[in-house]
């Protein structure tokens, strides 16, 4: 099984795209000849929600979760982290097969939903909003496509649960297509930016202590509800983490910043600035004595 629900597949596959009124023959039962095959050869890359829904199917934290069940990948030139899908060790084959099946079926991954299925999503220059097309993904192993079933792309979706995860997956994506073309990081990102693009993307519990933390409630206004809904849902957790994200990456302000706390930078900046003009007048000191002594 290849990842690339939101990109071309890659060869041997061919894209023939359809929308999502358009139908095509698939279907996939566990009384199929190939059962399984797909989950063989896997390199499937992770987004947020498919991590929230993992870590919680098996009782983990989202650190637990990153060290046991995924290795890390790079999800461009710049090598903005990501995370795939760990196989078993020496092998090609998925983390979570058992021979009776995947062993998180039910919360499993966006791109084992998608499959035999690709998304591609696109924004137009003048538009404000993406537009998605499909792929069937056809692998030589894969029989479902001889099955006499058709069903449109909507309704395939609709039954495989992906409206969900594309509904929640959605604005990480677009942080990740604006963190790759554009923003105030354009050019080479710093390691900072990514540190804290891995920790709002993929380790939520990880983010609830740092937002828990005195450093970050010193500086931000997050009301009493919203501080309860984050601290306790881990989807909230997850849409706060977007826009956290979106606040220092891009400098999109929606999470209010504290006045005093505002003050109390503004007062360490005039310290620095203060600092530096003294050091500037000694400086200045030492170049006089230094001209006055060569005279
Ligand atoms: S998570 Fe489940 S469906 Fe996806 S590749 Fe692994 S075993 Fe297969
Ligand atoms: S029909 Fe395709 S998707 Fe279903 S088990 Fe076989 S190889 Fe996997």
């Amino acid at each position: 099984m290849n990842s690339e629900t939101h990109s071309p597949p890659r060869s041997p596959i061919v894209p023939i795209q359809l929308g999502p009124d358009e139908r095509f023959r698939f279907r996939c039962h566990k009384g199929i000849a190939c059962f399984n095959k797909c989950c063989q050869n896997i390199d499937i890359t992770l987004t947020p929600y498919d991590i929230v829904r993992m870590k919680q199917h098996l009782g983990l934290s989202s650190r637990e979760f990153i060290d046991r069940y995924t290795v890390d990948c790079e999800l461009d030139s710049h090598g903005m982290p990501g995370l795939k899908l760990a196989t078993k060790p020496g092998s090609t084959e998925c983390v979570h097969l058992t021979p009776e099946g995947c062993g998180i079926y039910s919360d499993r991954p966006s791109a084992c939903r998608y499959y035999a299925l690709g998304l591609v999503s696109m924004r137009r220059k003048d538009s404000p909003v993406d537009e998605d097309s499909y792929f069937v993904v056809r692998e030589a192993h894969c029989l479902g496509h001889d099955e006499p079933v058709e069903q449109t792309v909507a309704e395939y979706r609709h039954a495989q649960g992906c409206d969900e995860y594309d509904a929640l997956n959605r604005e990480w994506r677009q942080i990740v297509l604006k963190k790759r073309s554009s923003g105030p990081t354009v050019g080479r990102p710093s390691p900072r930016s990514f540190e804290l693009f891995f920790l709002a993307s993929y380790d939520i519990d990880g983010l609830r202590a740092f937002v828990a933390s005195k450093r970050f409630q010193d500086l931000f206004d997050l009301p009493p509800t919203l501080m309860h809904e984050i601290m306790t849902d881990d989807v909230a957790m997850m849409k706060f983490g977007f826009r956290y994200l979106r606040q220092v990456l891009f400098g999109e302000t929606s999470i209010p910043v504290k006045s005093a706390a505002e003050q109390e930078r503004l007062e360490r900046v005039r310290e620095r600035a203060k600092d530096a003009d003294e050091r500037a007048r000694r400086l200045s000191e030492d170049h006089d004595r230094m001209y006055g002594s060569l005279e």
